[in-house]
Formats: C-alpha cells, structure tokens, sequence
C-alpha cells in the first residue's frame, strides 16, 4: 500500500521505542507516510509491552476501540506489533477479528513485506511464534542491509538518538517475560555499532544512547556477524566514545550482577560519558533477591555504587523497583525503604508486583493482596519523591551544560548530563534545538529544574 498513511502507537520501554523507529523508517523507505493522527491512518501499528499487567490491558482496549473504526472503513489495516504480539500470537488474531496482521519482536524487518501479502488480499497473518537470530539488526561488512542508515530526521528529537546493541536475555529473572519474548541474547558487531554511531553523529546528532535489556553482558554471548568473543561493553563504550563529534554517550539498562571494574573505571577515564546511570535493583531483600533469581547480593550491589560514586563523584542513579513480589515481608519491604534510605535515588520507577503468564513467579504462592501491595507502593513513591526533590535541590546554584530539545515562546526545555530536564524561561528564540547552552539552575521541582542562562 505504498502512499499509504501509518500511525505507530508504542508501549514500554525504549527497545520497543527502537522498534517504532525502525518500523516507521523501513515503512517510509516503502513510500508510506506517517501521520501523528490515529483517525488520518490507513495503517495503525501498535507496538505493545508485556512487562506489565497494566500495559497490557491497555493495549487490549485500545484494539477494542479501534474495531469500530475497521467497521467504518474496512480498507484500514491494523497490526500488532512488539512483546504481546511476540507472546500471544495467534490468541489476538482470534479473540480481535478486526486485527489484520500480529507481528513478533524476531520479525519486526518484514514488516513492508507482510503488508504487501495483505493488500493481496490475504487474510489476518500471524507470523510471532518462530525464533530467529533478529536479522534487522544491521551488518556492515558485505551486507545489502541498510538500515545503518540515519532514520528519518521528523522522528522525535532527532539529536539524541538510541543505537540497539543487542537483543534478548539470557537471565530469567522469576518475574520478566523478555526471555520469552524477546528471545535469548545475541550482541551486534562492534564495528557495525561504530559506524552506525558515527553516520548518526554526522548526520547531526549529538547524543547517543547504546540500547539492550541488558548491555553489561554485551559481547559475552553470542554475535551477529563477523564478531570477536568476547568483547566487553567497556571495550564498546571506549570505541563509541572515540567516535568524532560525539558529546553525549549513555547506556541502558544496567543489571548489576554485570557490572565490572573495567565499566566502572569507564565512568572516569571517558569525559563524553554521561555521569548517569539507571541500575535496576528491583528488591532491597536479600531474599526476595533470590526469589527473582537476580543473581546479587545488596552488599555487593551497594559496593558497586560506592565505586561508581567514587569513579564518577555527582554521578545521577536511578533504579527500578518490584514492590510486593510473592512472600514479600514487613521486613523484606522495610530492607528496601532501607536501601531507598542508603542509596538515595536521584529517581526510580516503582511498580507493584503483577503476574506475567508463563513466568515462575506467576506460579509462587503467598500473593499479597492488592491492597497491600498498593499499600507498601504508596509508602516507597513517598518518600522517593522527597527524596528526588531534595537530591534536585542539590543542583541549586550550579551550573549545567543542557542540551536544548525544544525553544517554543522563550520557553526552553532541554536536559543535563544527568539526564534532569531543565526549563528556562525568557530565552531567544535564536535558540534553536540541538544546540548546548549552561543553565544556572535557581529552582528545582520533584521532575525538574529550573535554570536561568549563563551569559
Ligand atoms: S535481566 Fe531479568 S528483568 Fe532484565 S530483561 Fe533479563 S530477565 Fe528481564
């Protein structure tokens, strides 16, 4: 349906934000046209996540009410994409009749390819159940791929940019389907990931973001293509550093079993490093640890951020956090107000513990009650947003280098190296996205800060 309209709807997290992108651009490659309105859609995609109960639900109503618009124009073409599809396949095509094709994260480079089998005339696909190594990610050396490419300059922001380094997992944690869904871990070639950073820097971009469920292990496993095992993630990041005009590099997600000396000495001998990191410690239980199979000890993971602290001094970390695993005690809750408490989070996500099919935890007994749980959430978001407050209030008086997103009306928005979002207000409007200006910061909010600009 080349000319065609598309509209992509993504859940979850940035691997799936990667996706969307690499839909749109193998999409606008074919001759489709994104629009950023649902209704102006001949194609609407939606890229779902299964990490969540919630996220999921959402998906499913979004489809509900999307059968309408398949009654009114039965020419519209709807796909579903991302870890749902990856998981239930089939199941979606039979519980939404108005669902035309279900695509799988494994497949996700065939996209143009399965809509041109629709407009043939063929009816609702399935193509999710089948595990491939995931041949979107590029190759350089002697392939025709080129999806290396810079993607289209209209998607958001287009000066900061995520770079997918590997896919998969190989670590079942108890309560996490991406083992499932996203298939066991498989890293990029090194040299492909440089060059592709170094095309996007020269393209314009200024900050990268090196993307993978879990980049410490990057290198350790398998690669795709022409790669030399093992190849560490300190060894990846010291390349891409080096790539010329980049200013900006940082990395997610961490798992802290994997994080190694030679990583953390990244953080102060690589200037262009982001002093930033997000390190999912998930329980501050030792037992509850075990029983989500995370393979570290709270001794050892405060150990790691002291050297990182130490490495890096003002370094922002972040955290995610499972509130109300099965078994969860008073105590083992209180250990992770403790941590909260130690470890003095610049942010967290904190969500409360839901079953995901088909995982282990899904099988433990002693569930907590919602309201419990809801409970125990309430208290830990507490005391994380006086906490996230009072660590912003640190920046009051100094000065950071922003990198600016948007300048609408003299109002300016950007982010730090710490990866804060800092307003200014009152700014020329010669100002213009992409470029870096310093901000003294005066006023700081639980979310953001507030700067005047240095002159
Ligand atoms: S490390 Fe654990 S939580 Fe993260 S993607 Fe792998 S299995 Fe899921």
């Amino acid at each position: 349906m080349p000319d065609s309209t598309f509209f992509i709807k993504t859940f979850g997290c940035q691997m799936n934000i990667r996706d969307s992108e690499i839909m749109a651009q193998k999409l606008s490659e074919n001759g489709y046209i994104e629009t950023s309105v649902l209704n102006d859609a001949e194609l609407i995609i939606i890229n779902t996540c299964s990490v969540r109960g919630k996220a999921e639900q959402k998906v499913f109503s979004m489809l509900g009410s999307l059968r309408k618009q398949k009654l009114t124009n039965p020419a519209l073409k709807i796909c579903v994409a991302g870890c749902v599809a990856q998981q239930e396949g089939q199941k979606i095509i039979d519980r939404m009749g108005h669902v035309d094709l279900v695509i799988g994260t494994q497949h996700i480079y065939k996209l143009p390819e399965l809509l041109a089998q629709l407009s043939t005339g063929r009816t609702a696909i399935n193509l999710s159940d089948t595990y491939e190594i995931p041949q979107y990610i590029p190759k350089i050396q002697g392939s025709q791929t080129t999806d290396f490419e810079p993607l289209e300059p209209a998607r958001p922001f287009q000066f900061s940019r995520f770079v997918t380094i590997m896919q998969g997992c190989n670590n079942f944690c108890t309560y996490c389907v991406v083992p499932y869904t996203r298939g066991r871990e498989v890293s990029r070639n090194a040299e492909d990931i440089v060059q592709e950073v170094d095309i996007l820097v020269q393209s314009g971009v200024k900050e990268i973001t090196l993307l993978g469920q879990n980049v410490n292990s990057y290198g350790s496993t398998n690669t795709v293509a022409n790669g030399s095992l093992p190849y560490s993630f300190a060894r990846l990041l010291r390349d891409v550093s080096r790539v010329e005009g980049l200013k900006r590099l940082r990395f997610t997600t961490s798992h802290p079993k994997d994080i190694s000396d030679e990583l953390i000495d990244c953080f102060s001998t690589i200037p262009n490093l982001c002093p930033q990191i997000h390190l999912p410690v998930q329980s501050g239980s030792d037992r509850i640890l075990k029983r989500m199979n995370r393979k570290y000890s709270i001794a050892s993971y405060l150990e790691k951020i002291d050297r990182l602290q130490s490495a890096r001094p003002g370094i922002a970390i972040t955290t995610d956090m499972i509130i109300g695993f099965p078994g969860e005690t008073n105590r083992d809750f209180q250990d992770t107000m403790d941590l909260l408490e130690r470890v003095r989070y610049h942010g967290s996500f904190s969500f409360k513990y839901s079953d995901r099919p088909g995982t282990a935890a899904a099988s433990y007994a002693e569930k907590l009650s919602e309201t419990e749980k809801g409970r125990r959430l309430q208290i830990f978001q507490n005391r994380q947003d006086q906490i996230s407050l009072e660590r912003n209030r640190e920046y009051i008086g100094q000065t950071l280098s922003v990198l600016v997103e948007t300048n609408m009306d003299g109002r300016l928005m950007g982010r730090s190296a710490t990866n804060h979002i800092v307003h200014a207000a009152g700014v020329t409007g010669t100002i213009q996205p992409g470029a870096f200006v310093d901000a003294e910061i005066f006023h700081a909010g639980q979310h953001s800060l507030l700067g005047r600009l240095s002159e």
